[in-house]
């Protein structure tokens, strides 16, 4: 049977495995993402102490990320606002070290594979997987194919009417101000409330805002996709009394415009967790490198 590392790699931790899928799990260890020599380094160093060879490594990364084959830098984190992570080689170094192909994908792409395997989106050839935490990212597939195209999806930067009456915050992305990820990112939370979200009660009306901001924008992210289902993942997403306000909120903004069972009718399968949970992420890379 064949052995595969995978890496899931996260602007806070890394989570490395060595596996030959879910439920034949050899090793596992996760740390914290400190420098990218230091960071990178020790998933190397993890993956190399496995006694059996591996036939391949996944890497699901925060992002950007250089996907372009044809690319001086394809294997890079590009332009990541992560200190220091600015243009970090990552697929070169662990193949050099590694000596095996080594595939490479977003960290949302990775989870949303692992979820069409083993997970909330088996049988659906479309559908989105998106992480809300310390950043806003979107991935999954679009006709049975890894969301691609000239490079990968952003759609934590869609632009959502800003709801100035209600929030004065200016919003947190470097890049754009109030953009999504930059209203309802974990930092927006901190930025608009003094606190991380964490801290905020189930009742606090900051989960009202953060569900109408995710529902604007998983409005556009339906018109334009149309997936099959949405799994919203990542530790903002850990607020499960949030899957109902989103709900709630999403029918509202599509206004039945939508006349589509599958959201009117079953909106709670339409809209749900990621079934792997936590381990969505690494097992991803596992499925990456699986599915070389
Ligand atoms: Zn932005």
């Amino acid at each position: 049977m064949p052995i595969f590392g995978g890496i899931e790699a996260g602007g806070t931790k890394f989570v490395c495995a060595i596996a030959s899928g879910p439920d034949d799990i050899r090793a596992e260890t996760s740390f914290p993402t400190t420098t990218p020599d230091e960071t990178i380094d020790r998933a190397i160093a993890f993956l190399q102490r496995n006694h059996e060879p591996l036939s391949s490594v996944g890497i699901g990364s925060f992002g950007p990320i250089d996907l372009d084959q044809t690319s001086q830098t394809f294997g890079y984190i590009t332009t990541t606002p992560k200190k220091g992570w600015r243009y970090t080689e990552f697929v070169g170094r662990v193949r050099r070290a590694l000596k095996v192909p080594v595939i490479f994908d977003t960290d949302t792409n990775a989870a949303g594979l692992a979820e069409a395997t083993w997970g909330a989106a088996r049988g659906l050839n479309t559908f989105v997987y998106l992480t809300v935490g310390t950043g806003i990212g979107g991935g999954g597939m679009l006709s049975g194919r890894a969301l691609h195209g000239l490079s990968h999806s952003e759609m934590g930067h869609l632009r959502v009417p800003h709801s100035w009456d209600q929030d004065p915050y200016a919003g947190a992305c470097p890049f754009h101000g109030d953009c999504l990820e930059g209203l309802a990112a974990g930092p927006a939370l901190t930025g608009r409330w003094g606190q991380p979200g964490e801290r905020l009660p189930p009742d606090h009306p900051a989960w009202q805002l953060e569900a109408h901001y995710l529902a604007l924008g998983l409005a556009n992210i339906i018109y334009t996709l149309s997936p099959q289902r949405i799994i919203l993942g990542g530790g903002i997403m850990k607020q499960t009394m949030l899957f109902p306000l989103i709900r709630r909120n999403v029918l509202s903004v599509l206004n039945g415009y939508l006349e589509v069972p599958a959201i009117t009718e079953r909106i709670n399968e339409y809209i749900v967790p990621p079934a792997l949970g936590d381990k969505a992420g690494v097992f991803g890379a596992i499925a990456l490198a699986s599915f070389q």
